[in-house]
């Protein structure tokens, strides 16, 4: 085998290991936090571990969504669980975008495709997404878990975030600003 055969059998075995996936641009220069983009990069594989899941590995669970007894999926959960989706809607109407979330695989090609601007909106964007996804799914874990009831301020708690990691940006700075006038 020549060189360049080798790199070329190479080159599709790992294509093959790590296929590319259409919403990489997401994770791409996300300001979010570390552990954020962690969650968010299992979400965006379909490998948090929701209820359906545990149950098809054979784990006796209550498959119920905690906050509305439909099945637990993760295309109920981000965004055709009302619960959260109204969350997600409040931070989209922070970064000023008027949009009605939709479940999670639709949710995740529009997310994708608005993040592919270079524009600061694009920016925050993709992080909101990240940010919001850890905040949510830590919050479920809270009622399934049975450590807490309710809904408490999280859309605050996800601008909050967003705003101290995106000031250290003298480019997002301005806008950052004027989303809090
Ligand atoms: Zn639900």
């Amino acid at each position: 085998m020549t060189g360049k055969t080798i790199q070329k059998k190479v080159y599709l075995l790992l294509k093959e290991e790590y296929p590319v996936v259409y919403w990489r641009q997401t994770l791409f220069q996300n300001m979010a936090r570390p552990r954020a983009l962690f969650i968010f990069w299992l979400a965006c594989h379909c490998r948090l571990a929701t209820k359906d899941r545990l149950h098809k590995f054979g784990l006796t669970v209550d498959v119920h969504c905690c906050f509305c007894h439909r099945v637990e999926t993760i295309n109920h959960l981000f965004f055709g669980c009302d619960e959260l989706k109204v969350i997600w809607q409040r931070v989209l109407r922070w970064l000023q975008i008027d949009h009605i979330p939709k479940e999670w695989n639709d949710e995740l090609r529009w997310i994708t495709r608005l993040s592919k601007g270079k524009g600061w909106r694009a920016q925050l964007l993709k992080s909101a997404a990240a940010e919001t996804i850890y905040y949510l799914w830590n919050y479920r874990n809270d009622v399934c878990f049975g450590n807490r009831v309710h809904n408490t301020k999280i859309e605050e708690e996800i601008i909050n975030t967003i705003v101290y990691r995106g000031w250290r940006s003298p480019k997002l700075r301005e806008h950052i600003a004027q989303l809090l006038i």
